[in-house]
């Protein structure tokens, strides 16, 4: 069966949540695809607005990060309960600022990616190389140490259910995106690496994005490619390009 496409969009720490209601109904005509399953990830204090505001639509909602714990004294943390209670069914985790940010190693992203399986939750997994690394040639060792790494302990069911995003770093934001040769080459051997951990069955299941200045411009290209199964986008999803990125196959 042929893997349904998910285009999600990362907000990162932009819009309030008045702006970030008029950036659900700017888009609310611009998004509907049967053929496309469509998430926006929002910052925290934005889930409950948007939520409200994509009731009856086809947009579900992601949460840009959680914490491991199920409550108490880490101030300023959100638990995987709260984002569930709220609405939410997704939640991005390893987005390399996060990594490079907040320090988060693989070992805690393993904690969040079980935890967020424990709550009912979709992890996007997101994994990714420095420009330095590319150029020594380790990339696809790197990637496949991050997978393997953040995915300990997850069955086979829970990995077929979840996604995977490829985000080469040197591309996020700079406007500088990977080529859709190279974009294909990370995701066709991310699914070779989950054929090995698990088996083909599951590794067919998975969806694994590209993720790294997408655009409305570069997308038709990426998407076609058979191992990438839908798109993160960063800077695109806070405008109408977002509308043609999730039409691509119109
Ligand atoms: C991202 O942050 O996940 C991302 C892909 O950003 P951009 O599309 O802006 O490169």
């Amino acid at each position: 069966m042929a893997r349904k496409k998910i285009i999600a969009g990362n907000w990162k720490m932009n819009k309030t949540p008045s702006e970030a209601k008029a950036l659900v109904e700017l888009l609310a005509p611009l998004v509907q695809n049967d053929d496309v399953d469509v998430v926006y990830c929002v910052p925290a204090i934005d889930i409950v607005p948007v939520v409200e505001s994509v009731k009856g639509s086809n947009v579900a909602v992601g949460a840009e990060n959680m914490y491991v714990e199920e409550s108490g004294a880490y101030t300023g943390e959100i638990a995987p309960a709260m984002l569930v209670d709220a609405g939410v069914k997704y939640v991005i985790i390893g987005h390399s600022e996060r990594r490079e940010y907040f320090k988060e190693d693989d070992a805690f992203l393993n904690k969040k990616v079980l935890k967020a399986f424990e709550h009912g939750l979709t992890p996007i997994l997101c994994c990714g190389e420095t420009l330095e690394q590319r150029e020594s040639g380790v990339t696809l060792d790197w990637i496949r140490l991050q997978i393997k790494s953040d995915m300990q302990g997850v069955t086979a069911e829970q990995a077929a259910s979840m996604v995977i995003a490829y985000e080469p770093i040197w591309a996020i934001g700079t406007g500088k995106t990977a080529t859709a040769d190279q974009a294909e080459e990370v995701c066709k051997a991310i699914r070779e690496c989950i054929a090995e951990i698990y088996d083909t069955d599951t590794a067919e299941k998975i969806r694994i994005q590209y993720g790294g200045s997408m655009n409305a411009g570069n997308c038709k290209e990426l998407l076609a490619k058979p191992d990438i199964d839908g798109g993160l986008i960063g800077g695109a999803s806070l405008k109408a390009d977002f509308g043609e990125i999730v039409n691509y196959n119109k």
